[in-house]
């Protein structure tokens, strides 16, 4: 075995070990069919009432590639809500069930005028504690994505979550749990107006594309979300999991496109 193959498949180890020793600490259960089947009920009308039940109707319809380069909503110059007077109506939530366990609410994190905006799932055991998205294991390797990938500080780019309470057991988000919280996730996106939205797997991608997806068919492509050019990846948990050359090289390329296109038109 060569030394580079060698290094490689230690580094695939240490991270393989790292992985279930988080995953079994936040108790995580990731079933494919859990997250193919509440990615399904997790997409949904744009502004739904709070409170809304699972049986809401599903989801926006489908929204086609080329309409990421239609003009973008409310527009970046256009007077628009601040992150402040969201997290305001946010206030100390109850209007769904994951505010019984929660311990912080996880807003989110980061520039409010960032050009690049990073969606994911909802918050974990440590961003729970901590009250800030992304901070454990996946977290850590999207900082770097962020940091030693693309060359920007974490703090150059806004990272917030579907649902800003943990789901218990880091279950993926009943459909009325995220219909109750999207409205703010909508507000975070219309303060933030980022030039480009990453979408961190299938949840938060079938969520903005308002229709069930395939992460791996869709990641890599471009689409929209109210104007905004929406860029899939895989979740970095993922990644973690299935921690292949090829996924970290799918996911850069990923990231790179958004960032490039993220600066397309930008003041140099
Ligand atoms: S997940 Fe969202 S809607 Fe539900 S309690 Fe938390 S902040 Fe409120």
């Amino acid at each position: 075995m060569s030394g580079t193959v060698a290094e490689e498949a230690r580094e695939i180890l240490r991270s393989a070990r790292a992985l279930v020793v988080e995953l079994g600490e936040e108790g995580v259960e990731w079933t494919a069919d859990a997250r193919e089947a509440a990615a399904v009920r997790s997409a949904g009308p744009a502004r739904p009432a709070p409170g809304a039940q699972a049986s809401v109707p599903p989801p926006t319809a489908p929204v086609a590639a080329s309409a990421a380069t239609a003009p973008r909503t409310p527009g970046r110059d256009a007077p628009r809500r601040t992150l402040e007077s969201v997290r305001e109506d946010l206030g100390e939530c109850t209007r769904c069930r994951l505010h019984e366990g929660r311990q912080r609410i996880v807003f989110g994190d980061g520039n409010p005028a960032a050009d690049l905006l990073f969606v994911g799932e909802g918050p974990g055991e440590q961003e729970d504690l901590q009250g800030l998205p992304f901070v454990g294991r996946a977290g850590e390797l999207l900082t770097n994505m962020i940091e030693k990938g693309l060359g920007l500080r974490r703090s150059d780019v806004y990272i917030c979550n579907i649902v800003k309470c943990r789901p218990p057991g880091n279950r993926t988000p009943l459909p009325d749990e995220v219909f109750a919280c999207r409205p703010f996730l909508d507000g975070q996106i219309d303060a933030v107006a980022p030039r480009v939205i990453v979408a961190l797997g299938k949840p938060a991608t079938s969520l903005l594309l308002g229709r069930d997806v395939s992460i791996t068919r869709v990641r890599g492509t471009w689409h929209d979300y109210r104007g905004i050019p929406v860029m899939p990846t895989f979740h970095p948990a993922f990644v973690l999991r299935q921690y292949t050359a090829e996924n970290r090289r799918l996911v850069w390329e990923d990231l790179k496109a958004a960032l490039a296109r993220s600066r397309e038109g930008a003041p140099q």
